[in-house]
């Protein structure tokens, strides 16, 4: 299938293009169908290097509102380098939405400068839990209009020790918003969030 067939619009079919991506891949081929068309739950298994960051960005880029600078979005991510990862990889995929606005939240950097770019509006945050547990507990960012939010490599955020962070960051966020679980593994761990925070998720595995 091509991009155009799974339903995406033109600003992200022109940025698709730039970036050369011929076809969509399969967590791609997949995900962006099921994320497009539901407001519900999805629980994938993806390896990293499958293109799953774009596999839940073209959508959540579709679906927030670049107009309004309310926090729609929340990608949670085990490491820094993977939160500036996906924060470059998601500004690349939109960059023709005109007014958005990605920030990446993640410790060892100035927590006011971070703050001070959250101010100006971001649509999208792409967060470490630490640091935005931090940042939330100090009231220096609202995510009390999250609707859509994603779990990135669920097992490694688990694995280093992040379910209280995680599960206090949730506990801020709309009840009925998206939640978009990713993992490369399924431990008995990640399928707890799973039940406790998601509602019946579709479930894809690459
Ligand atoms: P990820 O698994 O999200 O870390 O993506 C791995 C790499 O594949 C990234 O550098 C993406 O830019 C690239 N990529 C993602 N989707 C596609 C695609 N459909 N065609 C070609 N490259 C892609």
């Amino acid at each position: 299938s091509t991009f155009q067939e799974l339903g995406l619009n033109n600003d992200l079919l022109q940025a698709i293009t730039d970036l050369g991506f011929i076809k969509p891949s399969e967590v791609q081929e997949k995900a962006i169908p099921i994320l497009l068309d539901s407001e519900g739950d999805l629980v994938a298994l993806a390896q990293t290097g499958t293109g799953k960051t774009a596999a839940f960005g073209f959508p959540m880029l579709e679906k927030i509102d670049a107009n309004s600078r309310t926090t729609q979005g929340l990608i949670l991510s085990p490491t820094r380098e993977l939160c500036l990862q996906i924060a470059n990889e998601m500004k690349q995929y939109g960059k023709y939405c005109k007014g958005l606005n990605v920030v990446a939240i993640y410790g060892g950097s100035s927590i006011t400068e971070q703050s001070r770019e959250v101010k100006r509006g971001a649509q999208i945050i792409v967060a470490t839990p630490g640091r935005m547990k931090d940042m939330i507990s100090r009231r220096l960012v609202d995510i009390t209009k999250i609707q859509y939010s994603v779990l990135d490599e669920a097992d490694e955020m688990l694995n280093m020790g992040f379910k209280e962070d995680i599960t206090d960051i949730l506990s801020h966020t709309p009840e009925d918003k998206s939640t978009w679980l990713f993992s490369a593994t399924m431990p008995r761990e990640v399928a707890a969030i799973a039940k406790n925070f998601m509602h019946n998720p579709q479930e894809i595995t690459v």
